[in-house]
């Protein structure tokens, strides 16, 4: 691909994709004007739901040697490749975050574009960068956590590493997209600060990382749908971020021709209604230019980004592979969807299962185990499912080990490796006797099985997904914060008849934990997440320190459901629009439980090591680039705390976002193993801001042998330093004094610091 070079995992190299744009640009120009009116909007319009071969397709423009054009195929999910075989099952997006790592981030998204471009799919739908602001809301798991700077470096890392295998990426679901009930009759009611430094702020870290599209999302945001919505659209997206790629709607979310005015670029999957034969581009985008109500000069620029985003990704080179992958008929033996794209990639999601992994508890050092002589393994989610891995539609089944939600966000399970299998083969190296009983019901048959075992494991979950499917009276999203099949009543049974009890988790999300969590009978608590086909042997790497865990938490654990910030909206006539307020403003997950001084059980950033780690000799310095004197005034002007005006690309420009500061300190492997230190930087800004208490605004990784000390380094540009100011659309240094800390957690400050501003 001609996309820009691989950019390094360090946060502090901002690549710069407006030249590689320009170039696409200026071919998809040129490949424009040999097109026809109508041969522009079948550039812009899907043929319909299961017309063709993918999810999503628009079709080619003929003869495709020389003036045409082949089309595009768009493919869920952003976990792996949706409708197929001989693919991997990657984790979902929450582990991802959970990892707090970048280099695995960019990997993964390296792997999945691989294998996306390898079934001949041109555009991945993901990654998925909604914010978990309900705990309960069905698709958090596909997505990044409650956090947006974290979130937004998944992202970036996510399309960076996809987009450098010649994948187009799609940040989805454009915007405010937080609940599954009444998904496309809510209007998501938001203030327009909260919008640009909260909900916003992953999708502006996805425009710089070059991608390649954006999905509209289904609901309304301030009572405009999201596919027909300037502010969001045009204004935000295309001007002030300045993206150069195209906008397609999520699956019938277009409601309007004139949408195309507001920003939208292409109706996905192209038909109003699922096989409806109408189409509100199509035909009638056609007449809607030749009567002079869009000018033509919009349909250019719309065929121009999406034709761009194909040069800008290189697949009109002629290696780039044309197989004739086919999502709906894969049993056609004519079709070569049995291309087998798997690699070796099983090793790095067995990495990121284990680098996923939260270690919430740890008495008495349980863990990592040591020549244990019996253990019992407890719970159906220790095992398989009774119907195979794909048993369920979509994955729209909770049964055996939970490794995935459900919906569109999931592809097949190539295998899926249970957490009993990879622990008995792991066992004959210690002779260690293993037993089970999966039962999760029979609790006088659960109590008998775990009594006189040195260890009890016991495995729990919780489920999510997508709308369109009903699990067990979950409609997408989580009716309750509880573990499913009487999780609870499980791991206090399995306590109550051995002290030696490690709870196993695996979930969508956060569940509220204090039935049991305090029980003096259970010594360790790992929370895995939901890691992908590799979920045993991930596991089975963290019981036993292969990998010392290093996973922290994507979000908060709150004592009470009614701690959060955010609950779901339920209610409304099926009429109505649903008006979901977003009340809590800037204050989401552990912005809230800081502000109103609410313990959480584990807090946001939380994870522990095998070992302990000691922070020392902070340091904070200004950073001066070559490019600060071009854009001198600039940067005087932020400095001063005064606006700089608004042009196209502004909140992206590199002045905002290229190093400017520079935290550095020392860490310390204080304990015995070798492992790895997640040093978190939080921004403190002085109140009258009206920020939150700390924001998140950094992470490194350290990985120290005992008794080594290492000087780490988290980079800060001015951006980090800033908010979004309403009266003049801008980002803005507020006045006063803004200080740090480097820590642990959000709730774990080691180290306290002062900019020089
Ligand atoms: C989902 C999208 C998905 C699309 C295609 C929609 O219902 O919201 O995330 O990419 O369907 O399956
Ligand atoms: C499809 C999904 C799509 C959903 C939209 C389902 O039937 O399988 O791809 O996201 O419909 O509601």
């Amino acid at each position: 691909p001609n996309n820009p070079p691989p950019v390094s995992s360090d946060p502090t190299l901002v690549p710069d994709f407006a030249p590689a744009w320009t170039v696409a640009w200026e071919k998809a120009k040129a490949k424009i004007a040999g097109f026809t009116l109508e041969e522009k909007v079948n550039v812009t319009t899907g043929v319909g739901w299961m017309n063709g071969r993918c999810v999503g397709n628009i079709p080619p423009v003929y003869p495709i040697d020389g003036r045409g054009w082949p089309g595009l195929c768009l493919e869920d999910s952003p976990l792996g490749v949706r409708y197929t075989n001989f693919v991997t099952a990657f984790p979902a997006g929450i582990n991802t975050a959970a990892t707090w790592n970048r280099a695995l981030i960019r990997l993964r998204g390296i792997y999945m574009g691989q294998e996306f471009v390898g079934k001949g799919v041109h555009v991945q739908l993901g990654p998925m960068m909604n914010l978990g602001k309900n705990a309960q809301g069905g698709r958090n798991w596909e997505g990044f956590g409650a956090e947006p700077f974290l979130a937004g470096e998944a992202a970036y890392e996510t399309i960076l590493g996809m987009q450098q295998s010649g994948v187009q990426a799609c940040a989805k679901h454009y915007i405010n997209n937080e609940q599954e009930f009444d998904r496309t009759q809510e209007s998501s009611n938001v203030d327009d600060r909260t919008e640009h430094e909260i909900y916003g702020h992953p999708f502006m870290r996805s425009v710089m990382a070059g991608v390649a599209s954006v999905m509209c999302s289904y609901n309304l945001i301030n009572d405009t749908y999201a596919c027909e919505n300037d502010r969001t659209l045009n204004q935000i997206l295309k001007y002030e971020y300045g993206f150069q790629g195209y906008i397609q709607s999520d699956w019938s979310a277009t409601h309007s021709t004139m949408g195309a005015t507001a920003g939208l670029d292409m109706t996905m999957p192209g038909d109003i209604a699922f096989g409806s034969n109408t189409s509100y581009f199509g035909y009638n985008l056609t007449q809607f230019v030749l009567n002079g109500t869009i000018q033509e000069s919009r349909l250019d620029d719309m065929a121009t980004r999406i034709v761009a985003a194909w040069y800008l990704l290189g697949q009109d080179a002629p290696t780039f592979p044309n197989v004739s992958f086919n999502a709906f008929y894969p049993l056609d033996p004519t079709q070569n969807e049995n291309i087998d794209v798997m690699a070796d990639h099983y090793t790095v999601v067995h990495d990121i299962g284990a680098a996923s992994t939260i270690l919430l508890k740890n008495v008495n050092n349980t863990l990592p185990l040591k020549g244990v002589r019996s253990i019992a393994m407890i719970g159906s989610d220790a095992g398989p499912d009774l119907r195979g891995p794909n048993g369920y539609t979509d994955r729209g089944g909770d049964d055996g080990v939970l490794a995935m939600g459900w919906g569109s966000g999931t592809d097949n399970f190539p295998w899926l490796i249970s957490p009993l299998e990879a622990i008995q083969a792991r066992a004959r190296q210690d002779h260690t006797l293993v037993s089970w009983f999966l039962d999760d019901f029979d609790y006088a048959g659960v109590a008998t099985a775990v009594q006189g075992q040195e260890m009890a494991i016991v495995f729990v979950n919780s489920d999510s997904g997508e709308g369109y499917i009903t699990v067990d009276g979950n409609e997408g999203d989580r009716k309750n914060l509880t573990a499913w099949h009487g999780g609870d009543e499980l791991i206090l049974t399995v306590a109550a008849n051995n002290n030696n009890t490690v709870v196993v988790v695996h979930s969508v999300g956060p569940l509220i934990i204090e039935p049991w969590v305090d029980h003096p009978n259970i010594t360790a608590i790992l929370w895995a997440g939901v890691p992908g086909q590799e979920v045993g042997n991930s596991l089975v790497s963290i019981l036993y320190g292969v990998w010392n865990p290093t996973g922290r938490l994507p979000y908060t654990i709150a004592k009470n459901a009614s701690d959060y910030p955010s609950q779901l909206i339920l209610g409304g006539t099926p009429q109505d629009i649903l008006s979901i307020n977003y009340t809590q403003g800037l204050f989401i997950d552990y912005r809230w439980f800081d502000a109103q001084n609410i313990t959480p059980r584990y807090e946001f950033g939380y994870g522990l090591s095998y070992s302990t780690f000691k922070y020392s000799n902070v340091e904070v310095t200004k950073v001066y680039n070559a490019d600060d004197a071009y854009d001198a005034e600039l940067i005087a002007n932020w400095e001063a705390g005064k606006p700089n005006p608004l042009t196209v690309g502004s909140t992206t420009a590199l002045w905002l976002h290229t190093p400017a500061y520079q935290v550095s300190f020392d860490v310390t492997n204080t304990g015995d193993y070798y492992g790895g230190e997640i040093p978190q930087l939080y921004v403190h800004f002085p109140p009258e801001s009206g920020e939150p208490p700390q924001v998140l605004k950094g992470f490194t990784n350290m990985n120290l042998v005992p008794g080594e000390t290492q000087r780490g380094t988290i980079t800060l540009s001015r951006y980090s330093l800033s908010i979004w100011d309403i009266a003049s659309q801008g980002w803005l240094k507020p006045s006063g004094t803004i200080t740090f800390t480097v820590g642990a957690s959000s709730r774990d400050p080691r180290l306290h610091g002062t900019f020089p501003l």
